[in-house]
């Protein structure tokens, strides 16, 4: 039998004998809350993943990124690296998965914290947006370990904290820290749901602004003799409609973004207000009447790998200047508020090839490869550690995140699991 057949064959066997330990690990993570905002239990599902590599034989870290956005004593921002050391020195392959789950929202029929299964699925709030990825990656590594004891190099499994609110708490920190420096580690799998066949190369870039209108209070009364800041806004809107959304559905990327509607330069009005203030929803009062001296707009600009940010950014002062030498008194401030690359990892890269060789044998067919409309924490290891050999991966369906009723599929979880441990032997070039 050929010796890649063999490996796939046992891993495989290994990985199914597995599975009630893989959904009990699942349901275990389900049912710690941590929500974020504001951050909850943190330090649980940290010490709860100690624990259990522990057990397997990694040392683990704790780490605390204090100081960082919402780190405080009430919600401290906890981290844990668990690392695995091999028989002899080589390569380092670390698995990557956030552990913070988003707000729940209406229209649950599962308890969003129970694990529920039911038909093949665990539900729950993070099922799938990524506790799923984060136990198969257990599993995987943990069926590796004992597979194949004398393997050379080192393999690493994190919980980091506050991915869905930017990761600066997380593996921005950690980043900043060393730990994702390519000098300690070489290969980085992030196992968020981006399908079991598919490899996620990268991610669209961010552009964030506040674009402000100032006008100059009067009686509303008397409009005339005042200057609507609203108004000024719906010249910048009306533009934006004439000029720049045509113009950004025109731009198209060799970037492989899905959904097919991301394929392009998108941009979203996050948020629009002019005047004053909306009163809480228990006043039963009137409004005065005022002209508005200021109308604020946060625009969210996704720009391709063919955009430079400069370019972004130099696209929407254009228009303010064009509006602006259109209309008497009108003013404006720009602010820019965030701003993220987009970052795509070569097809020829060690992680990408391996991944995609374990998929084919999984499945006996080739990868899809795509890259996230939306960003995720590859931005950090790219950036701050200067480590390119990323990619995402991981089980689960990417339109059930942040859903009411998100599951994640148990067939998936273990396919996923075995592509992994597949993947972990080509990077540390383990024989069969
Ligand atoms: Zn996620």
């Amino acid at each position: 039998m050929d010796q890649g057949i063999a490996k796939a064959d046992r891993l495989g066997r290994e990985i199914e004998a597995r599975r009630d330990d893989l959904i009990e690990l699942t349901q275990a993570l389900i049912r710690i809350p941590t929500l974020n905002p504001p951050g909850d239990c943190y330090l649980e599902i940290c010490e709860f993943l100690a624990e259990r590599l522990k057990r397997s034989g990694f040392e683990v870290e704790f780490i605390r990124a204090e100081g960082t956005p919402g780190d405080s004593d009430k919600y401290p921002r906890w981290n844990v690296i668990a690392r695995r050391e091999g028989k002899g020195s080589g390569a380092c392959v670390h698995f990557n998965s956030h552990i913070d789950v988003v707000e729940i929202g209406k229209d649950w029929t599962f308890d969003p914290f129970g694990g529920e299964v039911k038909d093949g699925k665990i539900y729950g709030r993070g099922s799938c947006d990524m506790k799923g990825g984060l136990a198969a990656s257990i599993i995987a590594a943990e069926t590796f370990l004992e597979v194949y004891p004398d393997f050379e190099g080192a393999v690493e499994i994190s919980g980091t904290a506050d991915e869905e609110t930017g990761g600066y708490g997380g593996v921005a920190y950690l980043a900043e820290q060393g730990y994702f420096d390519p000098k300690r580690v070489q290969h980085v799998i992030i196992p968020e749901p981006l399908n079991k066949d598919r490899v996620c190369l990268g991610h669209r870039g961010v552009w964030w602004a506040e674009i402000e209108t100032h006008g100059q209070i009067a009686h509303g009364s008397m409009p005339f003799l005042g200057d609507c800041a609203v108004r000024h806004m719906g010249a910048v809107l009306s533009e934006m409609e004439k000029s720049l959304f045509p113009a950004l559905a025109g731009r198209h990327t060799e970037m492989p973004v899905v959904p097919e509607g991301a394929r392009q330069s998108t941009m979203n009005i996050n948020s629009f207000h002019g005047g004053q203030k909306e009163p809480d929803a228990d006043f039963t009062g009137f409004p005065s009447a005022c002209v508005p001296d200021s109308a604020r707009m946060i625009i969210d600009r996704r720009y391709l790998i063919e955009e430079k940010p400069e370019d972004v950014r130099g696209e929407i002062v254009e228009l303010l200047e064009r509006v602006k030498s259109s209309r008497d008194s009108f003013r404006y401030d720009l602010k820019e508020l965030w701003q993220v690359s987009p970052t795509m990892t070569d097809r020829e890269a060690p992680v990408v090839q391996s991944v995609s060789r374990a998929i084919e044998q999984v499945f006996s067919r080739a990868p899809e490869y795509v890259v996230s409309p939306g960003t995720y924490d590859q931005k950090h290891i790219d950036r701050i550690g200067r480590l390119k050999d990323c990619i995402a991966y991981g089980p689960g369906i990417l339109d059930l995140a942040h859903k009411p009723d998100e599951y994640v599929g148990i067939e998936d979880m273990l396919d996923a699991a075995k592509v992994m441990a597949l993947s972990l032997c080509s990077l540390l070039k383990v024989e069969a």
